[in-house]
């Protein structure tokens, strides 16, 4: 199934340079910092956020997160979904 990516016209980061999502070298705190401002202000930040987490992303910033906060976050996210499943069966 194609995942519904109509949410990405709404986004605060459309027509920004993708590049100011994947930090890295001397200004990697600042580059981070910028997104986060960026991020802060999108409308669909959750849509972002679930879209990274479910799909694995490992680089850059995405709905307002460093990959540390995604992958904390993947990590509740994967444990919650095992606990539903279990509780389900
Ligand atoms: S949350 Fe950030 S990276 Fe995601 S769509 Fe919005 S501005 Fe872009």
């Amino acid at each position: 199934m194609i995942p519904d990516t109509t949410w990405l016209q709404e986004a605060a980061c459309a027509g920004v340079d993708p590049r100011a999502f994947y930090a890295e070298g001397h200004h990697a705190v600042e580059q981070v910092a910028a997104a986060k401002r960026i991020c802060a202000l999108c409308p669909v930040r959750p849509q972002c956020a679930e879209m990274a987490i479910t799909s694995g992303e490992k680089w850059g910033v995405w709905g307002g997160m460093t990959q540390t906060e995604l992958r904390q976050r993947r990590r509740r996210f994967t444990s919650r979904a095992k606990s539903d499943m279990r509780e389900a069966a």
